[in-house]
């Protein structure tokens, strides 16, 4: 049986619009019989927006303040017992929450924030790879959890949505240790499986109003996409955003590949029931996404001066660098790949390409959008 996705066209950040269009796209995936089954009465439910960094209001960066209230009139429908919380990848998580306005409109409808700091240590049994955790106890221990991911590239992933917006369950710096643990993308998207396996994501609310391309997910240029995406699989809920920012095939994205080989969820457009708005009316053909030289070549890690001829890497702009180190502190190899420099007048991050395991923390967090995704002119011949 195929999976309902609903697909709705929403232009701007209006909360009365957005409100409506949440409304229609649960009326589209069956109704207020569908929603119980989704929230049950007297459930305690955790809304789990993107909160990636502290950024000002209306970010492309993280889940926007105005869908996050529409979101919230919605589900106060249904549930009176609603937290919402984030784990950032730097900073704090309190703070990323009132910088781009969702705490105070989480405060308008008495919904308490969740910093995810108070931790469970838990086992699953039957996963595909991850049988021991540390996952924030109030993700694990929700009835419902509804993921509220922003359309974006990633440097690492290619793509975060629905699926890697739960990697924040994982409690604060205990995520850089997971990038050492997953050197490469398959074992990253396995262990990103079982983590919203364990922590049972019931549902998923994607911000694609203004999504993000390029140099993401932090630092790349905000896109307009006009789109809500809603459903119960998280899978497909992306499949539906990769399709509309242009993927023939989500396999060709780690995650989506290792969701697909292990029937995990469905993330093929043939195997999706689109309600609602048509990827073809939404589609962007040319959003700019992130590279994907290095599933090409497999993982290799263990062959060092072939991996820097052909895998990106992360590449300084030297003239956005503002010495604040932060690269240096989020890198889970450290202290063996950056080294802070003396360089033309100021002090940049040198990177050990040989130690250095392609994860793109650097990237994904450093505040000015001075790390790109560098492609090697091999790699690049390659690839063509
Ligand atoms: S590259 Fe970015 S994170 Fe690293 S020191 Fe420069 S500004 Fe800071
Ligand atoms: S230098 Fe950047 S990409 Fe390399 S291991 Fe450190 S954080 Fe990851």
């Amino acid at each position: 049986m195929k999976e309902k996705i609903a697909l709705l066209r929403c232009d701007e950040y209006d909360v009365d619009v957005i409100e409506k269009k949440i409304r229609y796209g649960f009326e589209l995936l069956g109704g207020e019989e569908y929603v119980r089954k989704i929230i049950p009465a007297g459930s305690k439910v955790l809304l789990k927006p993107n909160l990636l960094s502290v950024e000002e209001i209306n970010s492309p960066v993280v889940t926007n303040h105005v869908f996050f209230e529409a979101v919230l009139r919605v589900i106060k429908d249904y549930a009176a017992d609603i937290t919402f919380g984030d784990s950032p990848g730097f900073g704090s998580a309190s703070k990323a929450a009132e910088k781009c306005g969702l705490m105070a409109e989480a405060k308008k409808y008495g919904v308490p924030f969740n910093d995810f700091t108070e931790k469970l240590t838990l086992e699953l049994k039957d996963s595909i790879l991850v049988k021991s955790w540390d996952v924030a106890k109030i993700a694990y221990e929700s009835d419902v959890l509804i993921t509220l991911p922003k359309l974006k590239t990633h440097g690492m992933m290619y793509f975060t949505g629905a699926v890697k917006n739960q990697f924040g369950c994982v409690p604060g710096t205990q995520k850089a240790l997971w990038h050492t643990r997953m050197n490469n993308t398959e074992n990253f998207s396995k262990m990103l499986l079982d983590l919203n396996k364990l922590v049972g994501t019931s549902f998923a609310i994607m911000d694609g109003i203004t999504a993000m391309e390029g140099n993401g997910p932090k630092s790349g240029t905000p896109r307009q996409m006009n789109s809500i995406i809603m459903g119960e699989s998280i899978t497909a809920v992306d499949g539906v955003a990769l399709a509309l920012i242009g993927y023939e095939d989500p396999r060709e994205i780690p995650q989506y590949k290792v969701a697909y080989d292990y029937n995990w969820g469905k993330v093929l457009i043939e195997d999706i029931e689109v309600l609602g708005d048509s990827i073809e009316n939404l589609q962007v053909k040319d959003f700019v996404k992130i590279r994907k030289t290095k599933e090409v070549f497999g993982n290799l890690e263990s062959m060092k001066f072939i991996k820097n001829l052909i895998v990106p890497y992360p590449k300084l702009v030297h003239s956005k660098c503002i010495s604040c180190k932060r690269c240096a502190e989020v890198c889970p190899e450290k202290p063996r790949v950056i080294t802070m420099t003396e360089k033309a007048g100021k002090l940049v991050p040198i990177f050990d390409k040989n130690e250095c395991i392609r994860c793109f923390c650097c990237q994904e967090l450093c505040p000015v959008g001075a790390l790109e995704i560098g492609e090697t002119f091999l790699g690049k011949l390659l690839m063509k």
